[in-house]
């Protein structure tokens, strides 16, 4: 069921930075549309041909029934990034899912480090709203790169979550940083991963999201601190 192709219309978009928009689709009552944060959905360009799609990240939370919310960053040359920025509200968009992918579970660890690059944020944005409903004291520890800070998705939501929730906190590295900048500049080095993440252990999990290179390096780095195979995850 979850592999058929299905037509969302667009009822909502937003710009949420200079390359990045939230495009929101309703769901019809009774549709069963359950996934935990972190699953994807496929979205398919062109419905003729089943082989080119490109996942995306619902950013809602799974006790939301009634929409769900996709953010998507346009590459200049990207494919499905450019069709979807093309959708006007009306629009139908071609979808399957949600798809499992590593994702979040209630009680899963008491401290959650997460590691993302540009758009690897996406899947732990449903992640960390779901943490911050909850209400449970799970740790969240978010250390998040970007080109530069116009660049960091959600920044106001990130920052306010640090200001008034006592088990987030948020460090964010970007290359190129403004005057006055106290946060990261240039790239996330294994000193920040050890430093800004939470320490191993079997109550420990840290989530990697970004380029696959960045995944590979990070992991690399990450179990030599002591993490294990199991407790590193890639959504
Ligand atoms: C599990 C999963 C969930 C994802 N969720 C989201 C999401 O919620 N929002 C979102 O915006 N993206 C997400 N992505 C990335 C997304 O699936 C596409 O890879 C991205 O939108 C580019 O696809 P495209 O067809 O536009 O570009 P393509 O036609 O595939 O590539 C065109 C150009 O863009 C470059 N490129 C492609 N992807 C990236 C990248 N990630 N970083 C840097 N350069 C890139 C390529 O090198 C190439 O030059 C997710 C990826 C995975 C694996």
């Amino acid at each position: 069921m979850r592999d058929k192709m299905t037509g969302y219309r667009v009822t909502d978009i937003k710009q949420i930075t200079h390359d990045t928009r939230q495009f929101t689709f309703p769901l019809p009552p009774g549709i069963g549309f359950d996934f935990r944060p972190g699953d994807h959905m496929k979205v398919y360009p062109d419905p003729g041909d089943p082989v080119e799609w490109r996942p995306y990240t619902p950013t809602t939370t799974p006790d939301i029934k009634d929409h769900f919310e996709l953010v998507i960053k346009r590459y200049g040359d990207g494919m499905v990034s450019r069709y979807m920025h093309k959708r006007k509200e009306g629009d139908e968009v071609i979808m399957s899912g949600p798809h499992e992918g590593g994702h979040y579970m209630r009680g899963m660890a008491r401290e959650i480090g997460m590691v993302a690059g540009g758009t690897g944020i996406t899947p732990f944005i449903s992640m960390i709203r779901t943490i911050m409903r909850e209400g449970s004291d799970t740790k969240v520890s978010l250390l998040f790169a970007n080109k530069s800070v116009e660049d960091i998705i959600l920044k106001d939501e990130f920052d306010r979550y640090a200001a008034e929730c006592a088990n987030f906190e948020r460090y964010y590295v970007v290359d190129k940083a403004p005057p006055g900048w106290d946060m990261g500049q240039g790239r996330i080095t294994p000193e920040l991963l050890r430093e800004k993440l939470p320490a191993p252990s079997d109550q420990t999990v840290i989530f990697v999201c970004g380029p696959p290179m960045m995944q590979i390096e990070f992991r690399k780095h990450l179990l030599a601190f002591g993490h294990a195979k199991d407790k590193v995850i890639f959504p």
